[in-house]
């Protein structure tokens, strides 16, 4: 795998929300609201205080669907578990707290990861080599021997690209460098 990773424990932390399941699509569709991807423009849910929805709204709303409809939150691409092959070895690692649904989520999508890893908070302390996410603020929090694909969107648009974090459109692009 080519990237700037200085670490010799090469394996990758796959986050879950927008970058394997389409958690933000799965919310606006089941719950009929009148905003779009778009208009969520900063990772505290601050820009959709018009809609009268906030962090908490979109944390308690989820996380209903990851306990009762979890095949209703799409995969973000086709055939996750082929595309998933080419980063293994592969840990899912998540601060979504309704860890129950995102278990059977992977389970039900037959991803052969190594591992589920639930972090309340900042992943980088986790010393993953390599990581899939689209968090703003682990952009921020990556250490020197890091590596992050940043999954493009709305909400991560001030991040910057360096050595250390590349901005890409979904996971296949970080695959095909892979393989
Ligand atoms: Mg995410």
């Amino acid at each position: 795998m080519e990237h700037s990773c200085k670490c010799t424990q090469q394996i990758v932390a796959l986050d879950v929300e927008s970058v394997l399941a389409d958690i933000h699509t799965a919310w606006i569709t089941h719950y009929n609201k009148e905003f779009t991807i778009n208009d969520i423009t900063d990772w505290d849910f601050k820009s959709l205080k018009t809609w009268n929805e906030s962090l908490e709204s979109f944390l308690d709303e989820t996380d209903h669907l990851w306990e009762n409809n979890p095949k209703k939150i799409a995969p973000i691409v086709p055939n996750l578990k082929e595309a998933t092959e080419h980063l293994k070895p592969f840990d899912i690692v998540t601060s979504r707290r309704t860890l129950g649904g995102i278990i059977n989520w992977v389970e039900y999508h037959k991803l052969e990861y190594r591992a589920i890893v639930y972090v309340p908070d900042n992943k980088a302390n986790l010393d993953y080599c390599m990581y899939i996410d689209d968090n703003p603020n682990l952009a921020l929090s990556i250490k020197d021997n890091q590596f992050l694909w940043l999954i493009s969107q709305p909400y991560n648009q001030e991040i910057e690209e360096s050595v250390q974090i590349k901005r890409i459109d979904s996971i296949l692009e970080a695959v095909n460098h892979s393989k």
